[in-house]
């Protein structure tokens, strides 16, 4: 899932495990959660 940056407006992968929310490129951390424009479908295997 792609957030966007608020401040410098980049996508952002978020690995949460890793440092929580946080843009990689400027260290801002609000972020906003990036919509699809259609809702995919994931595969249970
Ligand atoms: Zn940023």
């Amino acid at each position: 899932m792609g957030y966007k940056c608020t401040r410098c407006k980049k996508n952002v992968e978020v690995n949460f495990k890793a440092m929580g929310i946080r843009c990689e490129y400027c260290g801002h951390r609000i972020l906003v959660k990036e919509r699809p424009t259609t809702i995919k479908r994931i595969k249970a295997e």
